[in-house]
């Protein structure tokens, strides 16, 4: 049984579809990318998951348990952590508060404090800034900040929004390093990214989304190769 399993999902905004028809599954320990274009449905097809937006058909099973109808704090309790496109961190609160923020499911400061120092030992830099305000951060600091704030609940499955976006491109490979790290240190992941390539590079898996719809799906080293995706996705 896959550990998310998404099955003719549809979603709309109000008159408008948005997803027509999503199937795909997410194995435990693998990272699945989710490529496509602007507006392909990528973003809709994450907060359709965790609860943001409601699934008007079909089903989406997380560990064999039906999600679809929960609340979105209900499929964070799970152990579904969202990291949406734009980081969305509070930049009004210190780097250690906005940890604190992620860490609402759990119950005790000491295994809050615990987490907290987890994530200051796989994120150095804050550590170095726990006390700066979110806002004041790089972007590329920001968005480790938004990882390290879903972390602090320890989800079983992980979903990130364009981790990359607007991000240098020393900076992407860290991202993209941490992705690595995390998926070997056992957290499963579901990737949306416009950075194809990269993408493609990090995943197990793969699925293109065009016009709210599963158009291909691969092992990721296929769908570098294939000609189609190198044509439409990859700039080769
Ligand atoms: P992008 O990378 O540009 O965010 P995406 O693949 O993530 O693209 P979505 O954001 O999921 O795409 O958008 C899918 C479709 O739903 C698009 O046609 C978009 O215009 C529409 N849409 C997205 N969010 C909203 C919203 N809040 N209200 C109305 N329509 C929306």
């Amino acid at each position: 049984m896959a550990m998310l399993e998404l099955s003719q999902v549809h979603a709309a905004y109000g008159a408008v579809e948005a997803l027509r028809g999503i199937s795909l599954q997410v194995e435990e320990g693998k990272i699945v990318t989710l490529i496509g274009s602007n507006g392909a449905g990528k973003s809709t097809t994450l907060r359709t998951i965790s609860g943001v937006v409601p699934a008007t058909q079909g089903t989406i099973a997380f560990r064999g348990k039906r999600i679809e109808t929960l609340q979105s704090h209900e499929v964070t309790a799970l152990g579904i952590a969202h990291v949406p496109e734009g980081r969305k961190i509070f930049p009004k609160l210190t780097v250690a508060e906005n940890l604190e923020m992620g860490a609402f499911t759990v119950k005790s400061d000491a295994a809050i404090k615990q987490t907290m120092e987890e994530a200051f030992a796989r994120f150095p830099r804050l550590k170095e800034r726990r006390n700066q305000m979110g806002g004041t951060l790089s972007g590329g600091e920001q968005q480790m900040l938004a990882i390290a704030r879903a972390l602090m609940m320890k989800p079983a499955l992980l979903m990130l929004d364009e981790p990359s976006m607007g991000l240098a491109p020393l900076v992407v490979e860290q991202v993209f390093e941490t992705i690595r790290e995390l998926n070997a240190a056992g957290v499963t992941i579901l990737l949306v990214e416009q950075n194809a390539r990269q993408a493609l590079q990090v995943a197990h898996r793969g699925y293109v989304i065009q016009n709210g719809e599963i158009m291909l799906e691969d092992e990721a080293a296929a769908l570098l190769d294939n000609a189609m995706v190198r044509d439409a996705y990859l700039g080769s």
